[in-house]
């Protein structure tokens, strides 16, 4: 049996904040939670925490490349070193997130994520993938390639899930065939979320109706809120069950609109996401994203024409990030980091409880990270 005890730690549970605790660890779950007055086990590894921030390791559902890599690049080297290296941000789950690329592309991309599972590396978790199009509006592409664009297609989508699990789709409801899309995803078990999309209220309505409850990338690349169109952005808040993904980097959304998002949405209906492209993990520089050019400086990615191109952003920034603008303290808003996103995709974790799986971080003060652990295994350690 392996066990491991945390101890002296500060519990994001969420909603509650537990100092001086520990959580003992058995056989890859979380085997019981210790206040500070409870009597610690003795004789087991054990790791001080220095009082630093426990949580449920973060969700990543939305995040391209990492590291010199992106996914669409379809090669072993590049979904390790995603899997790997997303560590290091205290991600345990991640959905790596395919560009507008070409069918034969898109299949390449989904071999790699089985190919990388059967291999037994280390990283975290990859349950399934998200595709981001590239059933796109023309209109709307933001960082999406133009060449690639095209109508939802199932049997597009069937052949991809019979190579590894899609469990998110981004899609313009609005575009030819959009409409009863979501019913398709739904029956397959896939989440259908709205994006890069020009659709008003009246569009999103039938498609939330049949059951979409996820936007992707709230409030970039799609339709901001009119007094006379609420358009997505005041969809996003009118209904009240709509997830908003969130880049939380201060460029993609300002940190005013974050605090505006955090006051009228519940954490429970936000999620935290990277949006990281293969710059992520590396210095300023020129980079490739799904064939188009993209410069990188001071933590901003753009296209030559200013256009935000996805982001550099680690998932340990963004929730320090999110805590930073939205005034609210780490425990109220780390739901937005992990369980959140978990529920949404019908996973297990996301909180600091007995019998839940031991995929933890382990944080300093600041949000740097110090330990990674994924099912029990410590496979992140900051040097
Ligand atoms: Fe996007």
């Amino acid at each position: 049996m392996s066990t491991l005890l945390l101890r002296n730690a500060t519990l994001l549970v969420p909603g509650i904040r537990c100092e001086h605790s520990a959580l003992l660890i058995e056989n890859g779950l979380i085997a019981a939670v210790f206040g500070a007055d409870d009597r610690l086990p003795a004789e087991i590894d054990s790791i001080d925490c220095g009082g630093g921030m426990v949580a449920a390791g973060f969700v990543d559902v939305h995040c391209h490349g990492f590291g010199g890599f992106d996914f669409c690049d379809g090669s072993m080297e590049a979904i390790s070193t995603m899997a790997k290296g997303k560590l290091a941000e205290g991600v345990t789950t991640l959905l790596p997130t395919t560009l507008t690329v070409a069918p034969e592309q898109l299949k390449q991309a989904l071999r790699s994520a089985r190919e990388f599972a059967a291999s037994g590396l280390p990283g975290c978790r990859i349950p399934g993938v998200h595709l981001e199009g590239p059933y796109v509006n023309p209109k709307s592409l933001g960082a999406q390639n133009p060449d690639f664009v095209r109508r939802p297609d199932l049997a597009e989508i069937d052949a991809l899930n019979a190579i590894w699990p899609v469990k998110k789709v981004t899609y313009a409801v609005e575009i030819p065939g959009g409409n009863g899309f979501a019913a398709e995803l739904l029956k397959r078990g896939i989440l259908p979320s709205c994006g890069h999309s020009c659709a008003g209220y009246a569009d999103l309505k039938p498609e939330y109706d049949a059951g979409l409850r996820d936007l992707t990338h709230y409030c970039n690349r799609m339709t901001p809120l009119h007094h006379r169109e609420i358009g997505l952005v005041g969809s996003g808040l009118l209904l009240t069950d709509l997830r908003l993904e969130i880049i939380c980097d201060g460029i993609h959304l300002s940190p005013d609109m974050i605090k505006l998002i955090f006051a009228l949405k519940s954490p429970r209906y936000i999620e935290l996401i990277t949006d990281a492209m293969r710059a992520s993990g590396m210095p300023d520089g020129q980079y490739d994203l799904g064939g188009l050019a993209v410069t990188v400086r001071d933590n901003a990615a753009r296209l030559a024409d200013g256009a935000l191109a996805g982001s550099t952003l680690g998932m340990n920034r963004a929730l320090r990030n999110a805590v930073k603008f939205s005034g609210l303290a780490a425990e109220q808003v780390v739901e937005s980091s992990s369980l959140t996103q978990l529920t949404s995709l019908k996973l297990p974790g996301g909180r600091l409880a007995a019998g839940e799986p031991a995929d933890i971080v382990v944080m300093k003060p600041d949000f740097s990270v110090a330990h990674t652990i994924v099912g029990g295994r410590i496979l992140y350690s900051a040097k």
